[in-house]
């Protein structure tokens, strides 16, 4: 009850005005109860997390009153998705997901008698052709979530991450305005429910932001047999990857300010908001270098055309070196303390990139790097050409950075540059 209610506060207390005051009428309550209800005796009836079905949605279509009573906000009850975050104060969309046309074929597929097949054999023709009608309409098709397709997430709606999460944006700025009106009706009660519910907002920001970061790197899947047109995994197209940095650039790398509101923040914490902020966008960071979207980098890379270029490695380390100095290139040079801390974690990342701590040995029979579970596949290493460029970068910015300390006035902006130029120092010329 209580993760229903955060979750419908966070993503779209904006939309209904039931949500001013804390606690939500129990004729909501009922109403959220009964689309959990709904999701789980689809597991019953044996049907996995769908993932796929929101990403046939065109954003647009989200924040419309007549598309989402029809279809819901996701073609599929059993979708990892959530309430309509992406609708306006205003548009009068619907807000909770359905029962949907997916939900029905699947139904269809695993339940109806096919008249005459004797055997599970027989019904194979009949079944396979109701699964091309996916070929056609892409609200039937499912998908795995493995963090490589932007299409397949948990969490996400709509058929462009980064125009969805604009707008989920958007309604995440307005619920910080309401959280203490909202969480504070009771007046018997403590801070409780806004310390909670601060969580939630953040926690929200990170998955539609993580939404994003899939992007990068990202390759679409479209199951297929040999019977059907076409190739299975098509790489997320450059100027999509290229979009999706620059959103995280702006949302993420530069400091989210929208969360940092003292008047919240002394109600819940004496202090931490800079660690926060710090962890947030060091793991942001870290996932967006992590090895194994490198090698999908590095991968596309290699196999693109002209008519199909790639966002390559050096785009990722050029783009996000740019956006985290971006500082380095006014006229005067001043770092506030959330952007050093960002500045110091780019540049630690890079250490460990450049030199990766040693492995340590597990013990076990199958040598020192330990026994290999059966069917495991260990992730790929990061690609040589990723080693060089973040070389060539990291020279590149203790060049910049040089620069930057003849325009740096504060004391404090001084010291930080000459101990990043001394990190970077002994990252490319380690002991
Ligand atoms: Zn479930």
């Amino acid at each position: 009850m209580n993760l229903l209610r955060d979750w419908y506060f966070v993503q779209v207390a904006p939309d209904d005005p039931r949500t001013m005051v804390l606690p939500l009428p129990d004729s909501l309550m009922g109403r959220l109860l009964e689309y959990v209800v709904a999701h789980e005796i689809g597991h019953t009836l044996g049907f996995p997390h769908n993932f796929y079905a929101s990403s046939s949605v065109p954003v647009d279509s989200l924040r419309s009153p007549s598309f989402t009573a029809r279809w819901g906000d996701t073609p599929s009850i059993m979708d990892y998705a959530r309430f309509n975050y992406v609708a306006q104060p205003g548009d009068g969309a619907a807000l909770i997901p359905t029962i949907s046309v997916y939900d029905s074929f699947a139904v269809n597929w695993g339940y109806r008698r096919v008249p005459g097949a004797a055997t599970p054999e027989a019904e194979r023709p009949y079944l396979d052709s109701l699964a091309r009608l996916q070929d056609a309409n892409p609200m039937l098709r499912f998908g795995d979530m493995d963090g490589i397709d932007p299409n397949s997430q948990r969490e996400a709606l709509g058929d462009d991450p980064v125009r969805a999460t604009t707008f989920g944006l958007m309604n995440l700025k307005r619920v910080m305005r309401m959280l203490i009106p909202a969480t504070t009706g009771n007046k018997l009660e403590d801070y409780s429910d806004l310390s909670e519910m601060y969580d939630r907002v953040i926690g929200q920001w990170r998955f539609e932001m993580s939404d994003v970061l899939t992007m990068v790197g990202g390759v679409f899947r479209h199951e297929r047999y040999p019977t059907q047109e076409g190739v299975i995994h098509t790489p997320v197209p450059r100027a999509k990857q290229a979009e999706a940095v620059q959103f995280l650039a702006a949302n993420v790398f530069k400091t989210p300010d929208f969360f940092l509101d003292p008047e919240v923040l002394r109600r819940i914490e004496p202090s931490g908001i800079v660690e926060r902020v710090r962890t947030e966008q060091t793991n942001f960071l870290r996932n967006l270098f992590d090895d194994s979207r490198l090698s999908r980098l590095a991968d596309q890379g290699a196999t693109a055309t002209a008519a199909a270029p790639a966002y390559t490695i050096a785009d990722l380390v050029g783009d996000t070196r740019r956006a985290i100095f971006s500082e380095l290139a006014g006229p005067h040079v001043a770092v506030d303390a959330y952007r050093r801390n960002l500045q110091r974690a780019f540049v630690d990342l890079m250490d460990t990139k450049l030199n990766p701590p040693p492995v340590i040995a597990r013990t076990g029979p199958a040598g020192p790097a330990g026994p290999v579970p059966p069917g495991f596949r260990p992730p790929p290493p990061m690609p040589g050409d990723a080693r060089a460029l973040i070389r060539a970068e990291l020279k590149d910015l203790d060049a910049a950075l040089k620069l930057a300390l003849l325009k740096a006035g504060d004391r404090v902006s001084r010291a930080h540059i000459e101990d990043l130029r001394f990190r970077i120092d002994r990252t490319l010329n380690p002991k």
